[in-house]
């Protein structure tokens, strides 16, 4: 999967963030940018529970294939598809993105992998991000036309 840094502008799929709009990156890590390069600790307890739901319902832009967890593993840790299990199910991670929008209006997107990176990697996302999901500020599929009319 590319390497995105945190907060840097994203350029994934462009046509989908409307004008005037400032979106960026969170959650795009690598292997190859040197494990542990990304930011790990503590996050607070509900973030989990949160992403989870995140990573469930408000997936977007779908890709046709699964894309594995790039960092390290145990020795037979399956890594793809990685999942998640929800309510008994198994919900497959690392096909789509995820998006949150900050206080400030501005969106954040990650990949739905951000789940994992964070409960199995110990991956900790900024602190925007982390506010807008715990806030439960989904940016759902289709929802670009009503966040786009903001005036100015
Ligand atoms: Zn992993």
């Amino acid at each position: 999967m590319t390497y995105y840094a945190d907060l840097s502008r994203y350029t994934r799929h462009p046509a989908g963030v409307p004008a005037g709009v400032t979106a960026l990156n969170v959650g795009w890590l690598s292997w190859t940018r040197r494990y542990p390069r990304f930011a790990r600790g503590r996050v607070p307890e509900d973030l989990a529970a949160a992403l989870t739901s995140l990573c469930r319902d408000g997936r977007r832009e779908p890709t046709s294939r699964f894309h594995p967890c790039g960092l390290p593993h145990l020795v037979g840790e399956r890594r793809r598809p990685v999942r998640m299990r929800v309510a008994g199910e198994d919900v497959l991670l690392g096909n789509a993105e995820v998006a949150v929008v900050a206080a400030d209006g501005t969106w954040l997107i990650a990949p739905s992998l951000v789940h994992h990176y964070v409960t199995r990697h110990r991956y900790r996302p900024p602190e925007e991000f982390v506010e807008a999901v715990l806030a439960a500020r989904p940016l759902r599929a289709g929802a670009e036309a009503v966040t786009a009319g903001s005036p100015r």
